[in-house]
C-alpha cells in the first residue's frame, strides 16, 4: 500500500492494482471505494495512518461492485458499521441481482502476455475465496446525504464499465473520483495518462467511451482513478489526453 496526500483533503492509497481514496474534513472521513478483498486489512490500516479512527468514517460511497473497489467494505463495515452508498442502479449489481465483470475467458484471454499472467495471478490472489461476495447494505446515496459527507460529494451517473457505475465529484476543489469511468493506467496496458479501461473490462463498450468524454467535459483539477496515478489537471487537458487514446465523442 502507498498513500499519496494530494490535497489538504484527499489521500489517494493505490493497493494491489487499483486506487481507494480517503476524503478528511478534520472531524471525519469518506471512504471512495475499498481495493480487493486481499486488500482489507490495509483499507482500515490507511484510514488510522492519516489519523483517524475507523469510527470517524461517515460513509464509504462505491464507484462500481467489481472485486476490487468491494473488497474491503465488509472488514469496514463490521468493524465500523458505517452507510455503503453507491448509484441507485449500482446497488442493484452490488446485491448481485446481476454480474457484468470481465468473463473467465476474458481472463484467461490474458495468458498469451507476460502484462497478463502477471495481472491475472495477481488478481487471482488478490480475489481467492472472496469470489461470490455482494454489499447486502449498499443503498443509494442521495445528493443530500453525498453533499453532508466529509469532502460535499456529488455523484455523477457515469454508465458503460457496469450499468450503474458512479463517479463522485467534489466541487469545492475540483477532485473527480472516476472509479473505472476514466482511468490513467492499468497492468494491461503500457500506456499512461487519460484512458478508459481495455474493452475485456467494460460491460458496454460504447457507453464507457462517451461517459469518458462527458467526465472530462467537467471542470476537474485533479484526477483520481481507479486505476494508474492521480493526475493534475490544467484547461483541457483531460480531454486532450483522452482524444490521444483514441477517446473521443
Ligand atoms: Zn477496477
Amino acid at each position: 500500500m502507498k498513500i499519496d496526500q494530494v490535497s489538504d483533503s484527499v489521500y489517494v492509497v493505490a493497493g494491489t492494482n487499483v486506487n481507494w481514496a480517503l476524503v478528511s474534513d478534520g472531524s471525519g472521513v469518506t471512504v471512495i471505494d475499498a481495493g480487493y478483498p486481499a486488500d482489507s486489512a490495509d483499507v482500515l490500516d490507511s484510514v488510522t495512518q492519516i489519523g483517524h479512527q475507523l469510527a470517524d468514517i461517515a460513509a464509504v460511497l462505491i464507484t462500481h461492485a467489481h472485486l476490487d473497489h468491494i473488497g474491503g467494505v465488509p472488514a469496514l463495515v463490521e468493524r465500523a458499521g458505517m452507510p455503503v452508498y453507491t448509484g441507485a442502479e449500482e446497488v442493484r449489481h452490488a446485491k448481485r441481482e446481476y454480474l457484468q465483470q470481465i468473463s473467465p475467458v476474458g481472463m484467461i484471454k490474458q495468458l498469451p502476455t507476460r502484462r497478463g499472467r502477471r495481472w491475472l495471478a495477481h488478481t487471482m490472489r488478490a480475489i481467492y475465496g472472496h469470489i461470490g461476495m455482494t454489499l447486502p447494505t449498499a443503498a443509494t446515496g442521495e445528493p443530500a446525504t453525498l453533499a453532508a459527507l466529509p469532502g460535499g460529494l456529488v455523484a455523477i451517473p457515469s454508465p458503460g464499465h457496469t450499468t450503474g457505475h458512479t463517479a463522485y465529484f467534489m466541487p469545492a476543489d475540483g477532485v473527480l473520483f472516476s472509479g473505472d469511468a476514466l482511468v490513467t493506467g492499468h497492468p494491461l496496458v503500457e500506456h499512461t495518462g487519460p484512458q478508459v479501461l481495455p474493452t475485456v473490462f467494460n460491460h458496454d463498450e460504447a457507453r464507457t467511451r462517451t461517459t469518458a468524454a462527458d467526465l472530462a467535459a467537467q471542470p476537474v483539477r485533479l484526477l483520481v482513478p481507479g486505476h494508474g496515478e492521480p493526475l493534475r489537471v490544467e484547461g483541457d487537458a483531460l480531454a486532450d489526453g483522452l482524444r490521444r487514446a483514441g477517446v473521443s465523442r
